[in-house]
């Protein structure tokens, strides 16, 4: 009696009962095996490459079992909130292609499992922890945080564990009166857990639980003993507690979350346990490493790697596909296989499981990103390129706008520019560096950038250019063409081939690959192109001449 006294009256304004949320939110009508994933991230205009790694996984889970994927915000933190981060996080993973199926969205919320914003679900949680003080399963605490400390102290002094358990939990066994006294005093409180676990077990006497965890298989780790904090002064709840009742009456049945989250599992064991509630499968997820400049892994940082911010992604201009298949890369240890075995497939076809996730440290490698960027782009056809860069100019590049106008196919012939064939060219990696790669096709962006071969000197680059221009006719195929240059380059003393040139180069200047790489630069600026030839053809007549011309 004296426990429900209490808890009516540290929540008198709670009517529903625990009973009552699971008949509004009942268990969801699914079929067999589906799985419901959430992302609750906190709104503290962040975003990175970690939460897009956990929400990929929730995102596959949820999509191949044809079950749900939601968004929930964590914003019971108010310090550490920030405005407009919940349009951030939105935009930013549906950037990479993340969509979720229910919860909070840019206008509104979508679902009936809601509210989605914990800072909207206070009574709800007030509900859970009113009926864990009726059942005697937790208690108002009134200890201030002087008294805290100096029980800290003594526990440093006497070499025990820190925090309020067992016999440090001053308030544990209150009675009504005492607690009404308290709160007449005016004295403010938490509302603790009355953990069940044996704080003065020892040795082989400490209780484990054991946790079969999605990505790390069958976790063994003691037991709670801590009386921790469910409700805070204020009635916010802490994560502990938000996240037991939120994923048991959102009906989540896989929880998947970062490695930091490990360590506080056997608190959430015990309060599913205490709750009486099914828990969902845990997922905890490897931290993301790089390789620093000595080889050695370590974690990656916002302070260190710009890279773990999404927006790097963005701003370089990385296609979303890019990253998603990237991400997979590191996410299933057999996704490259199967991408030998099926080049064309859409990624969306390899089945994603949790079994094939690393759990000791997900290895970041930007290279690695940039290598399967080449592959994915040379994958899609230059008039969806096109429309993809024209996006991003818009947004991050917007110099570049003029270069879309009325230039379409001459935009579409420079994408497709050597992807022909059996063996494409793989140059093309991400936005920014594309507009860098292409910039010779365009006058306005065009400059010399490479200098001529050593052995060719300015008077003899000239002779050079002089001969290529009178003997230039566009219309020429790609084998006419080079034979004009290896002809005149033979006369003005260029081999007809490296071979002759490096069994006799006194006889010669040098081969008729300085006599390409002189017009090379003439024509594009750099010494490195795909083939001159083809350059042309994309540049047209005029525009050709016209940058021979300038060099003369
Ligand atoms: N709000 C928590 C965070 O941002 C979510 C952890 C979880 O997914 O349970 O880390």
């Amino acid at each position: 009696m004296n426990n429900k006294n209490s808890a009516e009256l540290l929540f008198p304004h709670i009517t529903k009962k625990i009973s009552d949320y699971d008949t509004i939110y009942p268990k969801r009508i699914l079929q067999e095996g589906a799985k419901v994933t959430r992302l609750g991230p906190s709104p503290t205009g962040f975003i990175h490459l970690g939460n897009l790694y956990g929400a990929f996984v929730d995102e596959r889970l949820a999509a191949q079992s044809d079950g749900v994927f939601f968004l929930r915000i964590e914003d019971t933190d108010d310090k550490r909130q920030v405005e407009g981060s919940v349009e951030v996080i939105i935009n930013s993973l549906n950037f990479f292609g993340i969509k979720f199926d229910e919860g909070v969205t840019i206008d509104g919320s979508v679902g009936d499992y809601g509210p989605y914003y914990q800072s909207e679900r206070g009574s709800i949680y007030q509900c859970f922890a009113k009926e864990l003080v009726e059942r005697g399963l937790a208690y108002p605490c009134f200890l201030n945080e002087e008294e805290i400390s100096s029980i800290r102290e003594e526990q440093e002094k006497t070499k025990q564990n820190p925090g309020i358990y067992g016999e440090w939990a001053k308030n544990r066994e209150l009675t009504y009166d005492e607690i009404l006294a308290n709160i007449d005093a005016g004295k403010p409180y938490v509302i603790r857990l009355k953990s069940q676990g044996n704080p003065n077990a020892v040795g082989d006497e400490v209780k484990t639980i054991s946790v079969e965890d999605g990505i790390r298989g069958i976790l063994v780790m003691p037991e709670n003993v801590q009386d921790i904090v469910i409700l805070k002064a204020t009635g916010i709840p802490t994560y502990h507690f938000a996240h037991v009742v939120d994923d048991h009456l959102m009906r989540t049945t896989h929880v998947v979350r970062g490695a930091e989250w490990l360590s506080s599992l056997p608190v959430h064991v015990e309060l599913f346990n205490v709750l009486d509630l099914k828990m969902p499968v845990f997922c905890h997820t490897a931290q993301l490493m790089k390789l620093d400049e000595e080889g050695n892994k370590r974690k990656l940082s916002k302070r260190l790697d710009p890279e773990l911010s999404l927006e790097f992604y963005k701003n370089q201009g990385y296609h979303p596909r890019s990253v998603r298949e990237y991400l997979l890369t590191i996410l299933n240890s057999n996704f490259e296989e199967w991408r030998i075995a099926n080049p064309d497939l859409p990624m969306e076809d390899f089945h994603f499981t949790l079994e094939k996730m690393s759990n000791s440290g997900a290895l970041f490698d930007l290279n690695k990103l940039n290598d399967i960027s080449k592959d994915v782009l040379a994958k899609i056809p230059a008039k969806e390129l096109y429309v993809w860069l024209k996006d991003w100019a818009t947004e991050f590049h917007p110099e570049a706008n003029i270069l879309f106008e009325n230039n379409e196919d001459y935009f579409e012939k420079i994408l497709d520019l050597g992807r022909s064939g059996n063996n494409p060219r793989k140059d093309l990696i991400y936005a920014s560096q594309i507009f860098e790669f292409i910039s010779y096709f365009f006058d306005d962006t065009f400059k010399i950038e490479d200098k001529n071969p050593e052995n060719i000197s300015d008077e003899d680059a000239k002779l050079i250019l002089n001969a290529y221009i009178a003997s230039y006719d566009h219309s020429d195929d790609q084998s006419a063409w080079f034979n004009k240059i290896r002809t005149f380059g033979l006369t003005l003393g260029y081999a007809a081939k490296p071979k002759e040139y490096k069994k006799n180069p006194e006889l010669y200047k040098g081969h008729v690959g300085d006599v390409s790489t002189v017009i090379r630069i003439a024509v594009m600026g750099r010494s490195q192109s795909p083939d001159v030839w083809e350059i042309q053809q994309i540049l047209g007549e005029e525009k050709t001449k016209n940058r021979i011309l300038k060099q003369l």
